[in-house]
């Protein structure tokens, strides 16, 4: 191999955990291995040590430590919000509101709560993703019990108006749901002030570990379990706590919350420079807003005439790893609906490439990845018949 180099710019999909978090989780691997339920005193430094983590969780967004739950990961948490809030409150109404964008544990979640009696409207969103206050009030029915609309999204960055959709909920006493995944440890979240009811949040999309996440439920928010069992998690969601797991979420959000606002200054320089440069190419377009209401660390564009998967698999042979979001109408892949939510037409969809910034990406990163992506893009628009056909005919 010619090329060893290896940029990643996928922290959208998962990030790895930092030394940091890691060796505070060690120890709950070896020594401190006693079940937190047990009453002798092997088990006091595990209680202690999720005490912390659900202290530190519940800082970072402004929240009781009460107020914090673990789950195990993202999706679950989504999981349990909906169909928790759904079930326990189905006497005061079946209907769900959501968006068009969101991640598919949330869509395919609300599916299934529609095959249960459920009914859902799913929001459009602008061409820049964000869905409207007054599409919201119009779809509020008095039989809507949840409103789920995610922080920030995966694929194209944009973030919502949570602030307003809080207040317009709590106003009409409907609960609110966030998946704020993507922006927890990254963007500035008080859910006393932006008014949110439950809030879902994963570790490993801030540089703790995967398959823990944690469920911020309002005191008072009337949801049923999703996992029963023990009576772990204060009666809520059973099972032996996964520990190392916990203590890692916990001192990864610390971390990630001690120096959230430089490193979203820095990322947003740094995507800025991979945007201008990257839309330097011919029949280029971004995706998503192209700096209010952006995460920092997100870069989304289409590249007419080529597919998405086919740019991956030679940046990929660059030391590249990236991501798309292809709105691909033929062949095996399926469409990203959070593209054509935002109107995408078929024909330019075809090529969208998803890079997403984080802790390890330097300047010189994204300076590799901006003379790396346009020679890509002009070898795969070589050996496009889509290509060709445009250069002969134009547009139409
Ligand atoms: C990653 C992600 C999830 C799923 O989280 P897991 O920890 O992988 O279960 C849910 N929602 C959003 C927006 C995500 O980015």
């Amino acid at each position: 191999m010619e090329n060893k180099k290896r940029i990643y710019m996928d922290y959208a999909a998962t990030t790895y955990t930092k030394p940091e978090v890691l060796s505070e989780m060690l120890p709950y691997f070896t020594e401190e291995f006693g079940n937190p339920s047990s009453i002798y005193s092997l088990s006091r430094g595990t209680k202690r040590a999720i005490d912390l983590a659900r202290e530190r969780v519940s800082k970072a967004i402004n929240a009781d430590a009460s107020e914090v739950f673990f789950t195990g990961g993202g999706s679950e948490a989504d999981n349990w919000a909906l169909k928790g809030v759904a079930f326990a409150n189905k006497k005061r109404g079946n209907h769900i509101i959501t968006t068009k964008i969101e991640h598919h544990a949330i869509l395919h979640t609300c599916e299934f709560l529609k095959k249960n009696g459920f009914e859902i409207t799913y929001l459009p969103v602008d061409k820049e993703g964000r869905i409207s206050i007054e599409d919201l009030k119009n779809a509020i029915t008095d039989k809507t019990i949840l409103v789920s609309v995610m922080f920030a999204n995966n694929e194209i960055g944009t973030i919502q108006p949570i602030k307003e959709i809080g207040e317009i909920c709590r106003e009409k006493k409907i609960y609110f749901h966030t998946d704020a995944v993507q922006a927890v440890g990254h963007e500035a979240i008080d859910v006393k002030e932006m008014n949110i009811d439950l809030l879902s949040m994963a570790g490993h999309k801030f540089y703790g570990p995967k398959g823990v996440g944690a469920l911020y439920i309002r005191k008072g928010v009337r949801l049923d379990n999703l996992v029963h069992g023990g009576g772990q998690e204060r009666g809520r969601r059973a099972g032996t706590e996964n520990i190392a797991g916990i203590v890692g979420i916990g001192k990864a959000i610390e971390l990630a919350n001690s120096d959230l606002e430089s490193e979203r200054i820095r990322l947003t320089k740094l995507r800025d420079k991979l945007i201008e440069g990257l839309l330097k190419v011919p029949y280029s377009r971004l995706n998503g807003p192209l700096n209010k209401d952006r995460l920092a660390g997100n870069v989304n564009i289409c590249f007419r005439f080529i597919e998405g998967e086919s740019i991956l698999l030679l940046l990929d042979s660059n030391g590249i790893c990236a991501s798309s979001g292809s709105a691909c109408t033929s062949g095996s892949l399926d469409p990203s609906h959070v593209l054509l939510a935002i109107g995408l037409p078929h024909e330019i969809a075809h090529g969208s490439l998803r890079l997403t910034l984080g802790a390890s990406t330097t300047e010189e990163d994204v300076d590799y990845v901006l003379e790396v992506v346009p020679k890509v893009v002009k070898r795969l628009r070589d050996m496009s018949p889509l290509w060709d056909d445009f250069l002969k005919k134009g547009d139409n």
